[in-house]
C-alpha cells in the first residue's frame, strides 16, 4: 500500500511524464491521475505496467518507460537527450554518457536492427569518429566493438590512452559538452574566399648572369 506521501510523489512524476506524451488528450490523462486515490492509483500503475522507482534511488529514471521501449530508439527520436557528434542517412554518433575513457562514442543505427544487419553507413560514420577522436584527443589506441543492447545493435568507438585504464565512469554534463564541441562534425559553410587586394606588387629581381 502507497502512503499518501508516496502517492503523491508518484502523481508528480507521472504529471510530468505525460507531458512529455505526444498524445492530444494529455489534460484528460493529467486529469484523471490528479483525480486517484491510492488504491486507484496502484490499480493504475499495474494496469499500465508501469514500475515506479522509490523517489531518490534512481535520479531521473523514466517511470514510464516500458521495457519494450528501447532506449537508443529513444534517443534517436529526441526523446531522450543525448550528446550528437554526428550523424549520416542511416546513423548517427552520440558521446556515451558511462565512458570507459575520454571520447567513448556509440554509433547507433537509426533502425532497430541487429548486430549482422549495422548498415555499412553506420560502419563508415564509426570510421570517421576514429579518425576524428585520433586527431583531437590523441589516444594511443582507438578500438571498434560492435554490441546489443534491448535488441538494437551498436557500435562503441573506444579510446585507449597511455597509463589510463579504460574504467566506465558517469562523464558530468560539462565534460560531455566540452567533448562534444571538440569532436562535432559542424555542418559545412560554403567557403568564402576573401581576395586580398594586392596594393603593390612583391618586388622581384632577376640576376642575369
Ligand atoms: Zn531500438
Amino acid at each position: 500500500m502507497l502512503s499518501k506521501e508516496q502517492s503523491e510523489e508518484i502523481k508528480k512524476q507521472l504529471l510530468l511524464q505525460v507531458d512529455k506524451l505526444p498524445q492530444e488528450n494529455k489534460e484528460q490523462i493529467k486529469k484523471y491521475i490528479s483525480k486517484l486515490n491510492g488504491e486507484q492509483l496502484e490499480e493504475f500503475l499495474k494496469q499500465n505496467k508501469i514500475q515506479i522507482q522509490q523517489p531518490g534511488v534512481t535520479e531521473g529514471a523514466a517511470p514510464l518507460a516500458k521495457e519494450t521501449q528501447c532506449i537508443f530508439c529513444s534517443i534517436i527520436k529526441n526523446q531522450i537527450p543525448s550528446n550528437k557528434i554526428a550523424e549520416n542517412k542511416k546513423s548517427i554518433a552520440i558521446l556515451e554518457i558511462n565512458p570507459l575513457s575520454k571520447g567513448h562514442s556509440l554509433i547507433l543505427p537509426i533502425e532497430h536492427t541487429t548486430i549482422e544487419k549495422i548498415p555499412r553507413q553506420a560502419l563508415s560514420l564509426a570510421q570517421k569518429i576514429t579518425k576524428k577522436i585520433k586527431t583531437k584527443l590523441k589516444p594511443e589506441d582507438v578500438k571498434i566493438e560492435t554490441s546489443s543492447f534491448q535488441g538494437h545493435a551498436i557500435i562503441n568507438v573506444i579510446p585507449f590512452y597511455k597509463d589510463v585504464p579504460p574504467k566506465k565512469e558517469k562523464a558530468s554534463e560539462q565534460e560531455l559538452q566540452k567533448l562534444q564541441s571538440k569532436l562535432e562534425t559542424k555542418k559545412k559553410a560554403p567557403k568564402t574566399i576573401r581576395v586580398k587586394k594586392i596594393s603593390k606588387l612583391p618586388e622581384v629581381s632577376f640576376r642575369i648572369p
